[in-house]
């Protein structure tokens, strides 16, 4: 039978394998055997709703063969029928993780295969060929695959019972690395203590022990013992796991490669009785935004699996969490479907919700430095909760969101924010802009700063949308200062300004006329110090949220410009001179709006022109 070709990605990853001296090899067996462990949680589930399927007792039993130079890793779980053979040992099954470091060196190889976890093809770090003979539940047929990393074939093959078994053909020792102790039962016991030893199901292996007699003699038995003690993590004792357990575990679990920021181990009693094992990644999954991310979140109960990705126990607002739930009451034969309904689910979910609710203030409050870390890596999410629904959630989520802002350029609360509003001060000010940079070169910052006011930055997609739902904190309305009316002024400065606006009638209705549709309305205004125009928008849509609409793809909607100028601006008195003396004032207005349109962000209409306009303009200012 002829060898296919294995993907160009798997081979690349098994080169990888092959030349792994530098790593730690020793992860092969943590890989394989939580692979079975999978196996197994997969046929039980099955069993649940499926009564042709049998699930008594998952196993996991690990044989040596010194002659043969074999391990072999043998379950009882569901099993692959030809074509899962095919397309799960044929390619790599987490690509997007390895795709994610593109460019490898030696060194982040060797991190991939040592946290990362690549599951199955590790084995091809201590084997030279491997033979994997499986049979699925409800299937007749057993099929043979192999591969001695050249390629790999499938077969028809012979098996009693479902499940899988692997055979490991282990290398030969070299100069560099000894294999001959994966053959040795003690130094696989000890690997399996090491790093499975929390897998529910027993891993049974041959181990020598010593009989002793009544007259003193002794006899070598060898037995099958279970060698892993079972207790999932979660289930012991804090005291008894150390800060590495917790971390190996959770990098183990979900293939991080860098410790979690914070884990949160707890035990509720009660109506609903669980214990829970949760962490805050330290950074955004590369996924986080795609729909290949999954749910972190893990369903026991009595320490038996349940599901994957339970979406019922946790808010949507907290999808960041990973980590296992393992309740106390849960009935374990019900199936799934109906466990989404189950009010105990319901009653779990607050329980969840509020834990992580009360870990977030604690930070907040206590790990500043923790907590900004989490929130630049998450922070979006807890405003997209916010948001969402039309702020439904946004009493149980507003006091976690930070925004930077002007008073030190640093994240302020909500709550912080108010404590330092001016006592005049009757809205809460924000700016929205692209980054902290572009917001505070806007010219409308100026004069609020000057007044002393602190302007929240904007800078994410979601912030402006979410005040427009919120509208309030603290009974204080947010307030966009490059929307419709600030109200900064004094009684005396406003009638200042109606009186220059009733002086310069003309002037203004001649530019709105210039402008035309470009523009809903054309006006003086105290807004601006150094520069001589800006835009605005009305109190509806603001300019940037139409550029995020507009990122969308959803370019029909717009805001209403309105091009505010700045009456005491040099400019502004010579375009008034000039248009006294009847002259030809359209050119100048259009490089006004030009100017104004650049400021906020947005696009020229005609770049090309604008350019050949400032051209004229500075060579007459230079000859
Ligand atoms: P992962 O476990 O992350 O999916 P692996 O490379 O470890 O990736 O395994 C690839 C796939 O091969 C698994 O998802 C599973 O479908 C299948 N597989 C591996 N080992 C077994 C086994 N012992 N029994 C059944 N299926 C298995
Ligand atoms: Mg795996």
């Amino acid at each position: 039978m002829a060898m296919k070709e294995f993907k160009t990605e798997s081979k690349r990853l098994l080169d990888m394998m092959a030349n792994s001296v530098y790593t730690n090899t020793d992860i092969f067996l943590r890989e394989l055997i939580s692979n079975a462990s999978d196996a197994l949680d997969k046929r039980h589930i099955l069993s649940l709703t499926d009564s042709e399927i049998s699930f008594e007792e998952g196993k996991i039993l690990i044989e040596t063969d010194k002659n043969a130079r074999t391990i072999t890793i043998t379950d009882n779980g569901v099993g692959m029928d030809k074509k899962e053979l095919e397309d799960n040992l044929g390619t790599i099954a987490r690509s997007g993780s390895f795709e994610f470091k593109k460019d490898l060196d030696a060194k982040s190889e060797a991190d991939i295969i040592g946290q990362f976890g690549v599951g199955f093809y590790s084995a091809f770090m201590v084997a030279d060929s491997v033979e994997v003979l499986s049979r699925r539940v409800k299937d007749e047929k057993a099929y043979r695959w192999f591969s001695d990393m050249n390629g790999y074939e499938i077969s028809s093959a012979k098996k009693d019972e479902p499940g899988t078994i692997i055979t490991l053909h282990i290398k030969k020792n070299t100069k560099e690395k000894k294999y001959d102790k994966y053959l040795d039962n003690n130094e696989l016991r000890f690997l399996v203590k090491k790093y499975s030893d929390f897998i529910r199901y027993p891993i049974e292996m041959w181990i020598d022990s010593y009989d002793y007699k009544e007259d003193g003699k002794s006899e070598k038995v060898t037995k099958l013992e279970t060698v892993n003690s079972m207790v999932p993590i979660w289930k012991k004792n804090k005291k008894e796991i150390k800060e590495d357990d917790y971390n190996d575990f959770y990098m183990q679990e979900y293939y991080d490669y860098s410790k979690p920021l914070k884990k949160i181990h707890y035990k509720v009693e009660g109506n609903t009785s669980y214990t829970a094992l949760l962490y805050i990644p330290s950074q955004r999954p590369f996924n986080y935004y795609t729909n290949d991310y999954k749910l972190g979140l893990k369903l026991y109960s009595r320490g038996v699996f349940i599901k994957d990705e339970a979406k019922e126990i946790v808010s949507d607002y907290f999808r960041f969490i990973r980590g296992v739930v393992d309740s106390d009451d849960l009935s374990l034969n019900i199936s799934r479907e109906i466990l989404q309904q189950d009010h105990q689910m319901n009653a779990l979910k607050k329980s969840v919700d509020k834990k992580i609710k009360s870990t977030l203030e604690n930070m907040l409050e206590k790990e500043r430095e923790d907590y900004e870390k989490f929130f630049d890596a998450f922070g979006s999410q807890l405003k997209y909760g916010c948001y969402d629904g039309f702020g439904a959630n946004k009493d149980v989520l507003i006091d976690l969101i930070m925004f930077k802002s002007s008073f030190e350029d640093k994240y302020t609360t909500l709550k912080e924010y108010v404590s330092r509003m001016k006592e005049d001060q009757k809205e809460i000010y924000y700016a929205a802009g692209e980054s902290i940079e572009k917001i505070r070169q806007l010219p409308q910052m100026e004069k609020v700063l000057d007044k002393g006011y602190e302007v929240l930055y904007f800078t994410d997609s979601v912030d402006e949308f979410l005040t427009s739902i919120i509208m309030e904190y603290d009974s204080k309305q947010f307030k966009s200062i490059l929307k419709g009316d600030l109200d900064l002024d004094s009684k005396e400065e406003k009638e200042e300004l109606e009186k220059k606006s009733e002086e310069s009638k003309d002037l203004i209705t001649k530019i709105k006329e210039i402008l035309k549709d470009k523009v809903s309305d054309v006006r003086l205004s105290s807004r601006l110090k150094t520069y001589p125009v800006c835009l605005v928008s009305d109190d509806n849509l603001s300019i940037e949220m139409e550029k995020i609409l507009k990122q969308m793809n959803q370019e029909g909607v717009k805001a209403n410009k309105i091009m505010e100028i700045n009456p005491d601006h040099e400019l502004f008195k010579a375009l008034k001179d000039l248009d006294e003396k009847n002259e030809d004032i359209s050119e100048y207005t259009e490089l006004l709006y030009d100017q104004a349109l650049l400021m906020a962000g947005l696009e020229l209409e005609d770049p090309a022109k604008y350019a050949l306009k400032v051209s004229e303009l500075m060579l007459k200012a230079i000859k």
